[in-house]
């Protein structure tokens, strides 16, 4: 698949069609995500993303895959209201129709190195 140049700024939702669907609990699925665009993923640990469902909300979701690689997302979603409860519908091969990055605790921590923080 030919790579796509992702457009500057992180608020752009990003494609991701689903290569697997892991049963964790009754209510608990992990999907595993593939970028369409050909490109890497790119996250540090604790870092979320917005996930989208075209026409019926975003909510935010943390990674759950190893950061160390960059072919895929793994995302763990527990079924527990509108949203949720259509993602966990979702099946192999299926999109989700917006993964939008988020900056996160991790990336605060990059930006603030060296400072003195406090945490109330
Ligand atoms: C940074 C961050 C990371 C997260 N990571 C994950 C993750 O990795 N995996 C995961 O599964 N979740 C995660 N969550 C939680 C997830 O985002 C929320 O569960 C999400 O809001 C669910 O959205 P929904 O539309 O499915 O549920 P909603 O419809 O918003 O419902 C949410 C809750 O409110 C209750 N509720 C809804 N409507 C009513 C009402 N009228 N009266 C009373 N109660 C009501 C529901 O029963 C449910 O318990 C994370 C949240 C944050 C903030």
């Amino acid at each position: 698949m030919m790579s796509q140049k992702r457009p500057e700024g992180c608020m752009v939702p990003r494609p991701m069609k689903i290569e697997s669907v892991t049963d964790e609990t009754y209510n608990v699925r992990t999907f595993r995500l593939r970028p369409t665009d050909g490109n890497g993923v790119e996250y540090h640990p604790g870092q979320f993303n917005m996930l989208y469902v075209f026409g019926v909300g975003e909510v935010p979701v943390t990674a759950s895959s190893d950061p160390y690689q960059d072919d895929y997302l793994d995302h763990t979603i527990r079924a527990v209201g509108s949203v949720t409860n259509v993602m966990y519908k979702l099946k192999k091969e299926d999109f989700i129709d917006g993964v939008i990055d988020i900056v996160t605790a991790s990336d605060f921590m990059d930006l603030t190195e060296g400072a003195q923080i406090v945490f109330i």
